[in-house]
């Protein structure tokens, strides 16, 4: 059976990967030139890589790891020390850090908190843990019902103090969906809170050990095209053209100067929800999965890259910069095997939230990104012989993953679309992982599910 997929993100790939794992015949069609998405990466002229994120993988994504362990390829996640860490912007040059024992969750994390004593009191670790008790106790179901709530309010209603929320949520709520707790919605936060707490290596950190087109997306298209499916670059969706009935006759595809109209049993839209928004066909905007679309919409983030002329830290982890304009960093020259340099830093950075600054130019996010570092690390940047910027690399992204506001749950949409012969992948349909790699894999998984559930009915009717 010929399955269509339009989209070579993490969420396509997955599809694909999954479908010719039961021995369909997954085409997979990728707009651009580069394998990826949102973990596309490129070359600059002296060979250095660039990407659109910096990407952390959790001890929490049990899709993602089943993946790497399928291809044979778990030896490319380098894992770190299982700690989470954070800048103390009112000590510069020092970290505050949360390290998790081997002991079983919750305890883990329990210890983890109480062990650290320069970010929170006592009576805020009281107060914080007596607060998320419920979310703890009552399960997913609970933290779906919290779609409402922003996360500020959250922390509001369940009295837990202001100070929690400056120390140690503004970060997480920045590394999480590029956005504040004010905006943020507090299933988000205690989705990620919950996996963190009750798994013992929820909150576990790996990097990928080089560029993600390379790295973790080539073997993927290999293995799919080693059980017969097929995978096309530079050849994007451009209509979906439908039967009588609505449903889908083919995928339009422009391949060099020329389009193509694609014939298959089923068709898949791995877009991203804006791009998708933009290619669906006049007589479905009516349909509520689809007109409900309308109110997810992708959020800025701006990803920075700056080669330095020294090494700057020593830390081979992700670090939270708990600075206003900074999200989570990473020294990527010790971090990553394949940008590895024993003599000069590159700090990877996310810079967010990004809403006004995603128009300015590349020198102007530099320099406020340079100015917060010179707060953060003044040791390096004053004095006689400061540190030399030797390079750098800005990538925007103005329409990310899709901006996790209170009341989006109920408008994602599930992989089974009311189109008989259509369906969607994306970290945006509902899977429980929200808009992360996880959530892609898991999307994609799920959408060659409702495939196959509906194999003999789809191939009836194309017999
Ligand atoms: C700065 C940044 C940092 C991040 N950090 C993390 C992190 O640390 N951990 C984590 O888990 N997640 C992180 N994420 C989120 C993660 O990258 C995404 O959730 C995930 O990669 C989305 O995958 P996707 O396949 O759903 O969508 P996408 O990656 O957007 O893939 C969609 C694909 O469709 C293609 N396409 C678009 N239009 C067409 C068309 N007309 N025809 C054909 N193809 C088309 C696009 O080119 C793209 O390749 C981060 C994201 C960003 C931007």
């Amino acid at each position: 059976m010929r399955v269509v997929i339009a989209g070579a993100g993490l969420a396509g790939l997955s599809c694909a990967k999954y479908l010719a794992d039961q021995g369909y015949k997954p085409i997979l069609y990728e707009a651009r030139d580069v394998l990826g998405g949102k973990v596309a990466a490129w070359k600059d002229e002296d060979g250095d890589w660039y990407e659109t994120g910096l990407h952390i993988f959790f001890g929490a994504y049990p899709n993602m790891l089943s993946l790497f362990r399928e291809l044979n390829i778990e030896d490319r996640l380098q894992w770190k020390s299982h700690s989470m860490i954070f800048n103390q912007p009112n000590e510069p040059g020092t970290y505050s850090r949360f390290d998790f024992p081997d002991l079983p969750a919750p305890i883990n994390g329990v210890a983890a908190i109480i062990n650290n004593n320069d970010m929170l009191t006592w009576k805020e670790k009281i107060l914080f843990g007596i607060g998320l008790l419920p979310a703890m106790l009552r399960g997913q179901n609970y933290v779906e019902k919290c779609d409402d709530k922003s996360w500020s309010d959250w922390l509001k209603m369940h009295n837990i103090p202001e100070r929690v929320n400056d120390e140690v949520f503004i970060a997480m709520s920045k590394a999480l969906n590029f956005i504040n707790p004010e905006e943020i919605s507090s299933t988000v936060l205690l989705t990620a809170l919950n996996r963190f707490l009750q798994e013992k290596s929820g909150s576990k950190m790996a990097f990928l050990d080089g560029p993600p087109p390379e790295r973790l997306c080539q073997p993927i298209v290999d293995y799919i095209k080693s059980k017969g499916g097929e995978v096309h670059l530079s050849s994007p969706l451009k209509k979906i053209n439908l039967n009588e009935d609505s449903t889908v006759k083919n995928f339009a595809i422009k391949k060099d100067e020329n389009q193509a109209e694609i014939v298959a049993d089923a068709y898949v839209s791995a877009l991203p929800v804006d791009l998708f928004k933009g290619l669906i066909p006049k007589r479905w905007k009516g349909i509520n999965a689809f007109s409900k679309l309308e109110g997810l919409n992708g959020v800025p983030v701006i990803n920075i890259h700056l080669w330095f002329d020294r090494k700057l830290t020593d830390i081979d982890h992700l670090l939270f910069s708990r600075s206003p304009l900074l999200s989570v960093y990473a020294d990527m020259s010790i971090t990553c095997k394949g940008y590895e340099d024993p003599d000069r830093s590159m700090l990877e950075l996310v810079f967010a939230p990004a809403k006004n600054w995603i128009k300015k130019t590349d020198q102007e996010i530099i320099d406020a990104t340079m100015n917060e570092l010179t707060k953060l690390f003044p040791s390096h940047f004053l004095g006689d012989h400061p540190a030399k910027l030797r390079k750098y690399k800005v990538v925007k992204t103005p329409r990310s993953v899709y901006k996790a506001v209170p009341g989006c749950q109920e408008l994602r949409p599930n992989q089974e679309s009311p189109i008989n012969n259509f369906f969607l992948a994306g970290d945006y349909t509902m899977q429980k992982y929200l808009a992360s790699m996880e959530g892609a894999v898991l999307s994609g998984k799920l959408c060659a599910q409702a495939i196959m559930n509906k194999a003999e009915k789809l191939q009836n009717k194309n017999d």
